[in-house]
């Protein structure tokens, strides 16, 4: 890896499957700031703890981070070009998140919104120690690799804050080893779900998945919201905040026969029974090379753990290196 390069981290908790979502939201740029970047992915399994502390939930981690690692191969995520790592195999964060922890006062990290997104969610009245940690746990995910930019949807830009605020801080108080991390926040945009909520989101259930299958999508696409006015075909229809046209927009390269759907969508000339034929058409045309890479790595586990085992090591040498210095700074190494 060259040096020179600035450098990225970012990821996901292995929390479930990848959907289009994800993809629009965050994949689809990170496939393409690896040719640019230094870039880390985080498979963030100890970031889940905070919500899921008994091993009915722990239990199915290692799977879940494979298969993560498994979409992230199927959308042209390179482990020769990036470092695919796990968290919870790189324990030198959590010391470096307890250094961290006193840099940060309790008002100011109960003060985050995401805390009080996270616990009307899941319905906790008391935050765990844990969970108020959250950010600080990232910010040391992100300070550990000494991480330039960190591409994050704009729900996490006040963990990019704190953890500014955190390197600012021990930079102030020891000596200044750390870079301050920008957030670059994703241009994709949220894609909506296929019932026409704002969000595609696994906990509403609204996703086509990267995983999912030819016939899967078709069945998805003919159950899609679409605009619940037109009763007819010859009815004419809305184009705006109709999810089928906003995938059609997404993901069918066919500009021309999206121009002409949509043209005679507006007139009352075409039905929904077409224009989501074409769309899974469509989708499914884009999904097929992701389904052909993932299909090279899918039942290896040996190879998928491989990769993570790699992956964590490379990060593990950064967080070494990095915890030396910050013991060195603070004079107790
Ligand atoms: P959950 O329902 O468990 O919250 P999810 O499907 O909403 O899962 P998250 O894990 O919350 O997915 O998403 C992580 C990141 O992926 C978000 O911060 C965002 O950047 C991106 N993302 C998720 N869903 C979408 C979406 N529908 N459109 C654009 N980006 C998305
Ligand atoms: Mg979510």
């Amino acid at each position: 890896m060259t040096s020179h390069k600035k450098r990225i981290l970012t990821g996901d908790r292995p929390t479930g499957p990848l959907h289009l979502g994800h993809y629009v939201g965050t994949l689809k740029n990170r496939v393409r700031l690896q040719d640019e970047y230094d870039c880390f992915f985080i498979i963030a399994d100890l970031h889940t703890l905070t919500t899921a502390a008994n091993y009915e939930k722990t239990k199915g981690l290692n799977d879940r981070a494979r298969g993560l690692v498994l979409d992230y191969l199927s959308v042209g995520i390179d482990p020769s070009k990036s470092v695919i790592y796990q968290q919870s195999k790189v324990p030198e964060v959590t010391y470096l998140s307890t250094i961290f922890s006193n840099l940060v006062t309790v008002p100011r990290a109960d003060r985050l919104p995401t805390l009080k997104d996270v616990m009307n969610d899941l319905h906790i009245d008391a935050p765990s120690v844990g969970l108020l940690n959250y950010p600080i746990l990232q910010a040391a995910d992100i300070l550990m690799v000494k991480a330039n930019l960190v591409p994050v949807g704009k729900d996490q830009q006040s963990h990019i804050e704190i953890t500014r605020e955190i390197a600012r801080d021990f930079n102030k108080g020891f000596k200044e080893i750390f870079p301050i991390p920008d957030a670059l926040i994703g241009e994709g945009g949220t894609l909506i779900g296929t019932d026409g909520q704002a969000k595609m989101s696994k906990s509403i259930g609204n996703c086509i998945y990267l995983s999912d299958d030819e016939e899967t999508v078709n069945k998805k696409v003919k159950g899609m919201y679409t605009d619940p006015t037109r009763i007819k075909p010859t009815d004419p229809g809305h184009i705006e905040g109709n999810p089928v046209f906003i995938y059609h927009d997404a993901f069918n390269d066919d500009k021309d026969e999206v121009a002409d759907l949509k043209d005679r969508y507006i007139k009352g000339q075409v039905g929904d029974v077409e224009v989501k034929t074409k769309l899974a058409l469509a989708l499914n045309k884009f999904l097929d090379p992701i389904r052909a890479r993932r299909a090279k790595y899918e039942g290896n586990t040996d190879l998928l753990n491989q990769i993570i085992f790699e992956g964590s090591e490379k990060a593990r040498t950064e967080a070494s290196k990095t915890l030396e210095e910050v013991l060195t700074v603070m004079g107790i190494k």
